[in-house]
Order: C-alpha cells, then sequence, then structure tokens
C-alpha cells in the first residue's frame, strides 16, 4: 500500500493530487484542463474532497467554472465535499442580491444555484476549512488543517483581498510514518502566525509557498523551512510567470539548507523551467521579470511515492536530471548566481 502525492505542471499555480487504496484528494484546481486530463488517464471515479485554499485565480478558477467541471463529471465521478475559500459563497450572494437583474450575474446565479442543490441533495457538501476544523481520515491517510484558524481570519483579514495569500490554507498530509506540509501561498503575516502554532513541523516533503515567491518577511519562511526539515522541497512554478519567480532569496535559503550537514534536505525541484534555470546571470538580469516565451517541463508532474513506514521514492514525468544537465544554471540544482 502507497500514498502517492501528485503536483501537476500547471504553470504558476497549484494543483495537488493525493491517492491512496481509499482516498483520492485534490487540493486546488490551479488549470483544470491539466486536472481533466490526468482524471481522465488515472480513470478516476470518486474525489473525496476537494480542497481550495484561497480564492486566487491560479488555485481556484471561479465557482462557476467550478460547477461546470463538477456537472461535466458528475455522472462520472462521485464527489463528496469541497472545502470552498472562507466566504466565497456569501460574497457572490451578496452581489447577486445587490446586482439583482444585471442580467451578466446569469452564470454566477446559476451556479449558486447548483452548489445550493446539491448541499440540499446531499450530493456534494461544501465548507470552508479551519485549523482546529475537520480533519479528513482514511485507514492511514490523514489530512489536517494546520493554518487559519477561523479567529485568525475573523480578527484579521475580513474580507481585505491583498490578503489572501496570509489566510490561504496549510494542509498537513500524513501517512503512516510519512508526512508532506503544503504550503499553499502562505506569507507575511500568516507565515508569522502559523510559525507561532504549537505543533511538531517535521515533514518529508514540503510544498514551497507562493511559486517561489519570496516574502517580506523571509526570515520567518527560512525559520519555517528549517523547522520542517524536508528530505525534498517541491516548486509549483510556471516558466511564463513574470513575477520573477523563483526569487533567487529562495534558491538561497534552499541551497544553505541543503549544504546544512545538521539538516536532511538533499534536493529541491521545479514542475515547470524558469527564467532562472535557463539564462546567464547577464541574461538574467536583462530579463528583467519576464517570463520565458514558452512553457518548458522542468521536473515536469511530480509524484511523490510514500510507504507508511515513511520510505519515499520520487517519479518525474520528464528525465529531470537530463532537463537541468542542459541549464548553465540549473535553479532546482542550486541558484542562478544572479547579478
Ligand atoms: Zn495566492
Ligand atoms: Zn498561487
Ligand atoms: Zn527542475
Amino acid at each position: 500500500m502507497t500514498c502517492t502525492i501528485s503536483f501537476l505542471p500547471v504553470g504558476n499555480a497549484d494543483s495537488i493530487v493525493i491517492q491512496t487504496d481509499d482516498s483520492m484528494i485534490v487540493i486546488d484546481l490551479g488549470n483544470l484542463s491539466v486536472l481533466e486530463e490526468w482524471i481522465e488517464q488515472h480513470q478516476i471515479t470518486k474525489i473525496d474532497r476537494i480542497y481550495i485554499t484561497h480564492a486566487h485565480g491560479d488555485h481556484f478558477p471561479s465557482l462557476i467554472k467550478l460547477t461546470t467541471f463538477i456537472d461535466n463529471y458528475q455522472s462520472k465521478i462521485k464527489i463528496e465535499k469541497i472545502h470552498l475559500p472562507y466566504k466565497v459563497i456569501e460574497i457572490a450572494t451578496q452581489k447577486m442580491v445587490s446586482a439583482q437583474n444585471d442580467p451578466k450575474n446569469g452564470k454566477l446565479r446559476f451556479a449558486l444555484k447548483r452548489i445550493k442543490e446539491w448541499y440540499i441533495n446531499r450530493e456534494i457538501k461544501h465548507s470552508p476549512i479551519f485549523l482546529d476544523g475537520e480533519n479528513y481520515s482514511d485507514k492511514i491517510l490523514k489530512i489536517e488543517p494546520l493554518h487559519p484558524s477561523q479567529h485568525y481570519i475573523e480578527s484579521h483579514f475580513g474580507l481585505d483581498k491583498s490578503k489572501l495569500n496570509e489566510i490561504s490554507v496549510v494542509l498537513r498530509v500524513v501517512y503512516g510514518e510519512f508526512s508532506a506540509i503544503l504550503l499553499a501561498d502562505i506569507e507575511g503575516d500568516g507565515l508569522t502566525e502559523l510559525l507561532q502554532l504549537k505543533t511538531e513541523f517535521t515533514a518529508n516533503v514540503v510544498k514551497i509557498p507562493h511559486h517561489g515567491a519570496w516574502p517580506k518577511n523571509g526570515e520567518d519562511l527560512k525559520t519555517l523551512l528549517e523547522f520542517i526539515d524536508p528530505e525534498i522541497a517541491v516548486l509549483s512554478v510556471g516558466s511564463k510567470n513574470q513575477h520573477g519567480h523563483v526569487k533567487p532569496e529562495l534558491f538561497d535559503a534552499l541551497t544553505n539548507l541543503k549544504s546544512n550537514s545538521l539538516k536532511r534536505l538533499n534536493q529541491f525541484i521545479c514542475t515547470e523551467v524558469t527564467r532562472t534555470c535557463k539564462s546567464s546571470a547577464s541574461d538574467c538580469s536583462a530579463m528583467d521579470k519576464k517570463g520565458l516565451s514558452s512553457t518548458e517541463k522542468c521536473a515536469g508532474e511530480i509524484t511523490i511515492i510514500a510507504e507508511d513506514s515513511g520510505k519515499w521514492t520520487l517519479k518525474t514525468e520528464t528525465n529531470h536530471s537530463n532537463v537541468v544537465r542542459s541549464f548553465d544554471y540549473a535553479a532546482c540544482t542550486e541558484r542562478a548566481d544572479l547579478i
């Protein structure tokens, strides 16, 4: 028996699928067509949980696209429950009430109606998810939210759109002795809050937050990564991103962790190639924050196959080490020597 965690190559976005003999879990819907292809290929017949970590478009396409996606699959796949972003239904409902006769809102109105019908007919449940809220568990697999607490959201966030990353849902996946921490897009004050959690953070695998951004409180991210002390760090990053991801500071932090003999990290790996992997230092600074002109897979789909003993193996869609060897600066080996 194994637990596989697959990080799909969805660009600067997240879409993660977790499978055991008993469970099928989806975390974030960063690119629905990639996920749909994966679902077809793997002949999925049920999804126990869909977690949407926060309401940014690279994790959550929209209520309209979500309902279309589910309606397309509902005859083939049994979906049990969706953990929607905080207050997303309430915000959409308010919008409907304040613009009742606006024909542009027809699709959203229909989406809300479908979600309500699923709920009333007991087809698909939905709820937000908080720290100390509902854990998912089957025989061996457990998924536990570590952030945010309901109190944190209500006292800190309100409905401030600029703080969505800070309240993104951080999940711990436990399979016997194996564990992974998925950091969504956590940053800023949310990251500091997470660090204060009185919990054992150690995990075999970490998903680096926010597609390789470097938060203003980078020291907190460094400390968190030291606490987690992962054996592998996975970056879900897009070639065409124009944010300068993956940031050199993050590569520095990961490189330092990797060379620290007291720490376990021995690999960090990206789904797609970024400008940092491909270009010489001078090219990189000339390119400023522009992404690459086309998508190129680095590892492509990254799959961790874990046993309950804690042992795990890595499978990549590309022959990742060959991809890396062809670059001047392979970012996922060590950071580019940027000027
Ligand atoms: Zn985000
Ligand atoms: Zn994101
Ligand atoms: Zn790579």
